[in-house]
């Protein structure tokens, strides 16, 4: 047999098992039920992504399967077989979201199924920033079960994210890894089917980030191959059915390694790879590179522990900042003050608590550099969360003085000790920002009087200073703004331009962090943009910035607003934090955040909303931005600012209500405008939302019609 009757064969089996579930399902539920995957705005997304048809009832997805038949070509060529793995990954995701047929869960833990599109927005920046540097799916079970956790291992300390599929969970969870989405361990299923809940990321991010049209199978397959670092490593024994599904993985891109004797395909499906070798097989045949970062500590240093959760029962010694004094610092010295590499110890260390007590603790970083500047501390500063987060068993919340951490056993047990917070923050800082930081030393402190000392004296006041220099910062004070295209490397076209009242959409670059990344590195991402050259300020337009955003966005963007959702507005990637729409009957605008799964008054979920803009396209009407954007005096200010935001999510409400009651107190003079905004508690119905609205006497009832 050669390769292709295999992957025929594969395929047409597959086919026939789908063509029977569907029928069955339309026996017992009739062709009207509605059939689509959950909390995704694509219904059955790698169907819609390759025909652009998006399927809502079962009749509808009988048609479909009828049209999948037509990629099945029996030629025995490569385009007929990379078609027909196509059409077997299709008919995967068909028998899929049969389970989805009245229930929302089907998969049971640890297994996830299919992934929501917010989790797919979460993953755009630590996917561009290499922080997640691939995408590795282990089908199968290894050998053994040590050679297999061993490998899930290996890929999570390099912040690889890990998909497992089959007999590869059971080993893993004989051989106690840690699995979840926050350690980027995602058991999908046990059905060979069910690996397409991680193409469907792939194909999704296409959507979601690319501006790649539903239809475009082609645009589709050039994405996913040059954008998505993904790979498979199926284990043995192989047979017809994963050999036709690894034809879809090298259709989109995706090479196939395994360790059993079978056909080669340079480059996609490499055969005779031990386990052990297959984590560096993988990543040469996809050319990742791994950032290393080497620290002197007894347990592992990886992003893929940032997520990890210590609960009370395993952890050591906690240090919590909201009983005792705590605080994080940056500080600024001048060269001949500083020892570099010094890392001292002031106080107690982690064997003298008793197992469970609570204590203080600060550490206080210390940094020389010609280039360094005070701005630069917060910069640095709020990376130590992650940094610290990154120890395997060490947990990190807060920042400044409202800090936690939290130490477990088995890392207190395998000689973790104060030092090493001061290594790993060393370590981290000289590699991050060696561009401005020559020399560092570290202070741990855990001596309780000494820290009372430097969180009054030292930390708080210095907090201060800089949140009174943030707050008189506006757009107007400085003379100039940054670009950013970190996105470009999903959404190539998408330029954000960062101002100090105008942070990037996916919240995480201030106007601080850009300046910043400019000079770290002056040819990187952010760029500086003048805006000398004013053609409308009340939309915030400015020819020098239309320049900038011209370049920069390779000739796809012409011009571009800074304070309007209406004209010229900003255009999106797919990461943003919020989205923001207009709401026709209150003449106002909704705001859903990712982490809001419910609906809105605009009869769409946050998915829904989510999926009108992005890729780098101008949608007015529709705006992706950062959570912080929504107190600042300049959201929407052409059409007369926050007083437009007529629903948000109860939580994000929560914790936006400060700077937005200060910003609508200023604005309007109006005390607790955050009383006057529906939330999902109040109604999601927009007839219900405008008498409310006009019960309490909301603003925006009463300013100019949005659409014109
Ligand atoms: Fe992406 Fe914009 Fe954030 Fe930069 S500022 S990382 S381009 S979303
Ligand atoms: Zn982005």
């Amino acid at each position: 047999m050669t390769l292709f009757d295999v992957i025929f064969q594969g395929n047409d089996a597959v086919y026939g098992l789908t063509e029977g579930a569907i029928d069955g399902a339309i026996e017992k539920y009739g062709a009207d039920k509605k059939v689509a995957f959950p909390a995704t705005a694509y219904s059955i997304p790698c169907y819609y992504a390759v025909t652009g048809i998006k399927v809502g009832t079962l009749g509808e997805l009988k048609e479909a399967l009828g049209v999948v038949k037509t990629l099945m070509t029996r030629e025995p060529a490569l385009n007929d077989a990379l078609f027909s793995g196509v059409a077997t990954a299709l008919c995967a995701e068909f028998i899929e979201v049969l389970k989805y047929i009245d229930n929302e869960t089907p998969y049971e833990a640890p297994c996830a199924g299919h992934l929501p599109d917010a989790v797919i927005r979460t993953l755009g920046v630590p996917l561009v920033t290499g922080d997640i540097p691939g995408v590795a799916v282990i089908l199968g079970a290894a050998p053994t079960a040590e050679e297999g956790a061993a490998l899930v291992k290996s890929y999570q300390e390099q912040g690889i994210l890990v998909t497992l599929v089959g007999g590869i969970i059971d080993q893993c969870i004989e051989q106690n890894v840690k699995m979840g989405a926050s350690l980027r361990v995602i058991p999908l299923g046990y059905d060979v089917t069910s690996v397409i809940h991680v193409v469907s990321v792939a194909v999704r991010a296409a959507l979601i980030f690319g501006n790649v049209k539903p239809g475009d199978a082609a645009g589709l397959m050039a994405y996913t191959k040059e954008r998505v670092p993904a790979f498979v490593n199926a284990f043995s024994p192989l047979n017809e059915v994963i050999v036709a599904a690894g034809a879809g993985a090298i259709a989109l891109g995706f090479p196939v390694l395994t360790n059993e004797d079978t056909f080669e395909v340079p480059g996609a499906l490499i055969p005779k790879v031990a386990p052990a070798d297959m984590n560096a097989a993988s990543l040469d045949a996809r050319n990742i590179k791994i950032k290393i970062t080497k620290i002197d500590i007894p347990v592992s240093f990886a992003s893929a522990y940032e997520g990890e959760i210590i609960r009370r029962g395993d952890m050591q010694v906690e240090f919590d900042g909201s009983r005792v004094d705590c605080c994080e610092l940056v500080h600024m010295k001048e060269p001949g003050e500083i020892e570099d590499h010094k890392i001292e110890v002031i106080g107690p260390d982690l064997d003298e608590f008793e197992v469970g007590s609570k204590h203080s603790i600060a550490y206080v970083v210390e940094v020389a550099g010609k280039s360094m500047q005070e701005d630069f501390e917060p910069v640095f500063e709020r990376k130590f969360h992650s940094y610290i987060n990154c120890i395997e068993g060490v947990m990190h919340t807060g920042q400044r003085d409202m800090i936690r951490i939290r130490i477990s056993k088995d890392t207190f047990n395998a000689g973790f000790r104060l030092k090493h917070i001061g290594e790993v923050l060393y370590a981290n800082v000289k590699n991050e920002f060696a561009a401005v930081v020559d020399k560092c030393q570290v202070k741990v402190i855990t001596d309780p009087e000494l820290v009372t000392k430097i969180r009054h004296e030292i930390a708080v006041p210095m907090f201060n200073k800089r949140d009174e220099r943030l707050a008189t910062m506006t757009d107007e004070a400085v003379d100039v703004y940054y670009s950013c295209i970190m996105c470009q490397a999903f959404s190539p076209s998408h330029v954000c331009i960062v101002t100090p009242e105008r942070l990037g959409l996916c919240g995480a670059v201030s106007w601080f962090d850009a300046k910043a990344t400019n000079e770290l590195d002056p040819t990187g991402p952010c760029q500086v943009v003048t805006k000398e050259k004013p053609i409308d300020e009340r939309i915030g337009e400015y020819e020098d910035v239309n320049e900038a955003v011209r370049k920069f966005s390779h000739g796809a963007l012409d011009d571009v607003s800074l304070y309007s959702i209406m004209e010229k507005p900003m255009t999106s990637c797919g990461c943003f934090e919020c989205i923001c729409g207009i709401e026709p009957f209150s003449n106002g605008v909704c705001i859903a955040n990712r982490e809001y799964a419910g609906q809105t008054p605009l009869g769409m979920t946050f998915s829904e909303l989510a999926s009108m803009t992005g890729g780098g396209v101008q949608t007015p009407g529709f705006m992706g931005h950062g959570k912080h954007f929504i107190g600042s005096k300049k959201f929407m200010k052409a059409e007369g600012g926050v007083a437009r935001i007529v629903w948000l999510p109860k939580d994000l409400k929560e914790q936006v209500a400060a700077n937005l009651n200060k910003t609508a107190k200023e604005l309007y003079g109006i005390d607790n405008f955050t009383d006057m905004i529906a939330d999902e508690t109040i109604t999601t119905d927009p007839e219900e939302l405008v008498a409310w609205l006009t019960e309490k006497g909301h603003p925006a009832l009463g300013m100019e019609p949005l659409m014109a």
